[in-house]
Formats: structure tokens, sequence, C-alpha cells
């Protein structure tokens, strides 16, 4: 593949998204070249873009919800096949680190650059993932049967999967969701699994709340806080006790204080989505946290046994992709995918970077 040429969108600097032609990169050793087939929208990738990230190194090709196949397989690479399908989930951990050895290497204290952010990732026609990222296992075979957009999923749903292990779903729970996009979608379908009793979804305005219940069937109660006073909802559903389970997926500094008001005592909450690095300072009444015993985790990106589970949740039919993925769209369009993130009409959105914008999507 030596000299022949790719298309890619490069971040080039804040705020600017540009397709552009690269070299196809060659194949080291110790890693794989992989034509991307798929790679679904994250909301960090839009953070990336328009509002800027702390690991963000610019110019960089965005993108780390990757699913495609291997075209080329480094010599000190075993265990995976040229023409493999594989899903590449953004391991970031050193392998050596104290954190890493114990199996929480999304944690590492000496992170690897992490693709999409400071690594090229998979909004591009091909891709080499960073030499860790094989050997700590992120890249993992889509089982036969699940596309490869369904199979893009399988990294958000990782990361949903590691928040619920931090803070989990018990037998009969009320759990509240603020925020309807793909994360939310997905803590919505795994609290049910997990045997919530009643799942709640927020968030402001109603059209994407009312796409996620419709889609998913998995919502008992939609609240769109700009029409109803969510907290007197909360309280009514719950018998004045609040939420036993709180998944914050909105990047707002807002929505995370909010969550002390609607948790009931003992009550779990999760920071599941990044703020914007110039908004990350909260002011809450630690009170709160302290006299109801509050549960308070955090949730960064997934480990690789996640990403293998998600792919197997997929492959049984036990996630609905479908009714995740709102759009479908080639490389070129992408600046039109980032819109229906940023504009919340859509859920999960799949770039296609093999697809042509003249052929129907
Ligand atoms: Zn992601
Ligand atoms: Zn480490």
């Amino acid at each position: 593949m030596t000299n022949a040429i790719m298309k890619v969108a490069s971040v080039v600097s804040l705020g600017q998204i540009m397709i552009t032609e690269k070299p196809i990169p060659a194949c080291p050793p110790d890693s794989m070249l992989v034509q991307v087939e798929s790679c679904a929208i994250c909301g960090s990738d839009l953070r990336i873009y328009k509002k800027g990230d702390a690991r963000a190194r610019y110019p960089i090709v965005i993108g780390h919800e990757i699913a495609g196949t291997i075209r080329e397989l480094g010599r000190e690479v075993w265990g995976y096949q040229v023409g493999e399908r594989v899903c590449i989930a953004p391991g970031h951990g050193c392998g050596e680190c104290k954190y890493c050895l114990s199996g929480h290497s999304n944690v590492c204290i000496h992170p690897r650059p992490s693709i999409g952010y400071a690594s090229d990732g998979g909004f591009a026609q091909y891709m080499v993932p960073p030499a860790n990222v094989v050997k700590l296992g992120f890249v993992n075979a889509i089982p036969d049967g699940l596309s490869f957009d369904h199979a893009s999923l399988s990294e958000i749903i990782a990361c949903c999967l590691n928040a619920q292990e931090n803070c989990p779903v018990n037998q009969g729970d009320v759990v509240l969701i603020i925020g309807a996009g793909p994360a939310g979608c997905v803590h919505a379908i795994l609290s049910k699994m997990k045997g919530a009793e009643k799942v709640l979804m927020t968030q402001r305005t109603l059209p994407r709340l009312q796409m996620a219940s419709e889609r998913l069937q998995v919502i008992d109660r939609i609240i769109a806080s700009e029409k109803e006073n969510l907290n007197e909802v909360v309280k009514g559903e719950t018998g004045g006790l609040g939420a036993d389970v709180i998944y914050v997926c909105a990047p707002s500094p807002e929505a995370q204080a909010q969550a002390f008001d609607l948790a009931a005592p003992r009550g779990r909450i999760n920071f599941f989505g990044g703020l914007p690095k110039e908004h990350s300072f909260l002011t809450l009444n630690a009170n709160t946290i302290h006299y109801l015993e509050l549960f308070i985790s955090g949730a960064s990106s997934s480990l690789a046994r996640q990403n293998r589970e998600a792919l197997e949740l997929l492959a049984s039919g036990q996630i609905d992709a479908e009714g995740i993925i709102t759009h479908r769209f080639p490389l070129e369009d992408i600046s039109r995918g980032l819109r229906v993130v940023e504009d919340r009409t859509g859920i999960k959105v799949v770039i296609k970077p093999h697809l042509s914008s003249k052929e129907p999507g």
C-alpha cells in the first residue's frame, strides 16, 4: 500500500475540520493496518473539535469507535489474521504501571497517546492502532453476523459497562439518566438488563427524549426539564425518596450539581460525561453527600474486557443497535454528522469512510 493515498477528516485547529488526503500509513511491525468501514461519532469527538480537550493534540484525525478489516499485519503481532473483521477501542494504558497491572488501564498514570486525541483515529479510510492498543487487547474480533455499523457501538457500550461497574444498578432500583444521547440510551438499556424497576430520562428539550423513548422501549418516564419540574417528577416517581442511581451523561456542570438534589439516601451518582476543560468546576452543598451517604463515581473510557463484553451483548441481540443508530454519513459529510450530534437531532451517528457521497447511504 506504499505511496497510496487515503481520505481523512482532520481537525486542524479548534473549530476547524477538513477532508484532506494523506498517504496510507505504513504497517509497523508491532501493529496492523486497518481499513475503516464504520466509525461512530462520540460526544468527545465534538468536544475535541469544538470546545477543546486537555488530551487533544492538533491537527488530529478524530474518531475512536472503530470497526474495520485488517489489511496488513505487523510481523511481531500474533493472534490476528489479514482479512479479519475487528473493532478498535482507544486504550491508552502503558501496560506497566500499578493501575494497568491491576486491570485499570483506563486510569493509567503514564498514558500513551490516545486514538482520536493524540494519535490519528478512525475518521479515515485506513488507520494504524498504536502498539499498546494491540498489546493490551483493545483490538477485538467482530462476531460473525454482527455488522460493522453495529459493532462500532461496542466502544460506547464498553464505556457504559465501565461506569455501571463503578456505579452499579441493583434489582428494583429507580435509575435517573440525565442526557438522552447515545450514552444515556445505552445506560437505559443496561439498567433494565440489570433489573431496574424504573428508568427515568431527562434533558432540557423534548424531541430527542421522545425519539429515545420510542426507539428503545426501555424508558418508563421522560422529563423535558424546560416543560416540567424535574425535582417534583423524580420525587413523585420515587415516593419522595429520589433516584437510587443517577448517570449524568450531559456534559454540563449544572446537570452534575443538580444530581445531588435528585438522589435517594445512599444513592449512587456517576459522572459519565466529561466537562469542557474551561467549565469543569462545581458548586454544591457537600452536606448532601455527608448526610445522605451518597456515593459519587467517575467513569473514563473502558477496559479491553468490557469491549469484548459489549461485542457479545450486540451479537446476542441484547442491545438493539439499530434503535440507537439514527444517522449514517460518508466521510465527506462528517460536518453534517457532527451537526446532528451538536444539535441533538439524532442519537448515534455512524461515519462510513468507504461510502461515496454519491451512493445512497
Ligand atoms: Zn467514545
Ligand atoms: Zn499504565
